[in-house]
């Protein structure tokens, strides 16, 4: 049995100008070797739940559990040099928009190689080489020239490639992705989660796929944990998503595009817009 993650009735809240939110409420879930969505609104507390898994919580936060392990490590009481040594090589997280979370005034290239060579004791040279080889597998087409690009100079959706091949090149067991694509257009992002379930698929990952768009996720996640006002409404495999009982759920199916969707599909309509209103 290859069971990553166990997770029992996690309960996260915060302390705020002395009231208390429960943000996570006796959310239970494992994870082995496969891709869980976690879909919800806005405020659901996806990130919150995403967060704790690297205890990346504020201070503010209480976390409480019946269980929360990785594999073998109890994550409520691991040490912070033990997470120091999970985040990032044993669990790597990934972020929304490239944007912010690459340095700006380092080539991408060597991004990637410092991702390897914070975890790994080998030689810069042999670390950039192996960059190279994750641009090239993430699919980008001149790996030689995007090597030494700032992150200003690529796209969002090769920006959220060279993300996802920083992410990769420690060899993680388990990948978070917090909307990773929700910032770009619907056809890149499409081409992106293809990207990543092909890298998943070709290796011994689980992942945890973040995000408020239930359509987006049911064909690339195996299973879809549906989360509404901190509690999880909904456990079910994607491919029985049709027959989900809680109503939030069915909303969620029959939801209308979202606004970044409508934005990014303005320029490519031909005809009457009516549709957009109905
Ligand atoms: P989104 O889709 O907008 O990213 P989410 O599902 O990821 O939403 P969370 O960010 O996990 O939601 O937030 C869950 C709840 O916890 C919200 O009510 C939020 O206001 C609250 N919360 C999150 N972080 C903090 C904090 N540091 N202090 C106080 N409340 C917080
Ligand atoms: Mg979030």
């Amino acid at each position: 049995q290859n069971t990553k993650l166990e997770v029992k009735n996690l309960q996260i809240s915060f302390s705020h100008e002395g009231n208390q939110v429960n943000a996570v409420r006796d959310v239970s879930f494992s994870l082995g070797q496969e891709k869980l969505a976690i879909v919800g609104e806005s405020g659901s507390g996806k990130s919150t739940v995403g967060r704790s898994l690297l205890k990346l919580h504020p201070k503010n936060a209480t976390v409480e559990a019946e269980k929360l392990l990785f594999g073998d490590i109890d994550l409520l009481k691991a040490s912070e040099k033990t997470m120091r040594d999970i985040r990032g090589r044993r669990i790597s997280m990934i972020m929304q928009d490239p944007k912010y979370s690459l340095n700006p005034v380092m080539k991408v290239g060597d991004q990637i190689a410092e991702a390897y060579l914070a975890h790994y004791k080998v030689s810069k040279k042999i670390a950039q080489e192996k960059a190279l080889v994750m641009l090239e597998k993430v699919q980008i087409r001149d790996p030689k020239r995007v090597y030494s690009l700032y992150p200003h100079e690529v796209s969002g959706g090769m920006g959220q490639r060279v993300m996802i091949a920083m992410m990769l090149i420690p060899e993680p067991e388990i990948i978070i992705a917090d909307e990773p694509t929700s910032a770009l257009d619907v056809s890149v992002q499409r081409q992106v989660l293809n990207l990543l379930d092909e890298l998943i698929n070709e290796s011994n990952i689980g992942l945890i796929f973040i995000s408020h768009d239930l359509d987006l996720v049911r064909n690339y996640c195996d299973r879809v944990l549906v989360m509404y006002a901190g509690r999880v409404v909904e456990s079910i495999k994607a491919s029985e998503l049709e027959n989900a009982h809680h109503p939030y759920t069915q909303g969620l199916l029959k939801a209308p595009p979202r606004i970044g969707d409508i934005r990014h599909r303005l320029p490519t309509l031909e005809r009457d817009p009516s549709w957009l209103y109905n």
